[in-house]
């Protein structure tokens, strides 16, 4: 597992780095975002979604758990929060293999959605604009993906 820490002191900052892993990202990757409400896992999908050259505005999937955007990958932004505790087979798993790109904020409450390999960006509010970035590579495609980004 490689890992690699970085940070950010504006949104807009957020959504750069968001883009470069859009343009890195390959078919059928899943990227678990992690943190607090208004941590910035929406504001890093946004930018993932313009790095897939994705021109529609990327809102927050709280309340809709799912949201598909085509790009250069198709974008699965899928939002786990509701999902906690929900144990039925809401057929993910083949969202997650159909050569997309799959970003998944609060992973954590659905640890049965979580395949073998991922990258994992936990994300932590330092200070009012200052957000630190946390990742972490399982599987080799994502270790080079990091290597890529450092
Ligand atoms: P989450 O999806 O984790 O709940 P959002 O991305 O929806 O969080 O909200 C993050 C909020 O914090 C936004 O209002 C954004 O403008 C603000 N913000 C301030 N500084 C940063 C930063 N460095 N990175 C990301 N968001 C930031
Ligand atoms: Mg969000």
């Amino acid at each position: 597992m490689k890992k690699l820490q970085k940070e950010t002191y504006s949104a807009e900052e957020t959504k750069a780095l968001g883009e470069i892993l859009g343009q890195k990202a390959e078919a059928d990757m899943v990227f678990l975002l992690d943190g607090d409400l208004g941590a910035g896992k929406t504001t890093l999908t946004q930018g993932i979604a313009r790095g897939l050259g994705i021109s529609r505005h990327v809102t927050s999937p709280t309340f809709t758990i799912h949201k598909v955007y085509q790009g250069r990958l198709v974008l699965h932004h899928i939002d786990a929060y509701r999902l906690e505790g929900i144990s039925q087979d809401l057929g993910f798993d083949e969202v997650l293999e159909d050569g997309g790109l799959t970003v998944m904020e609060w992973s954590a409450f659905t640890p049965e959605l979580i395949p073998a390999n991922y990258l994992r960006i936990a994300i932590r509010l330092k200070d009012d604009d200052n957000r630190v970035f946390e990742f972490e590579a399982h599987g080799e495609a994502y270790e080079k993906l990091l290597e890529e980004i450092a």
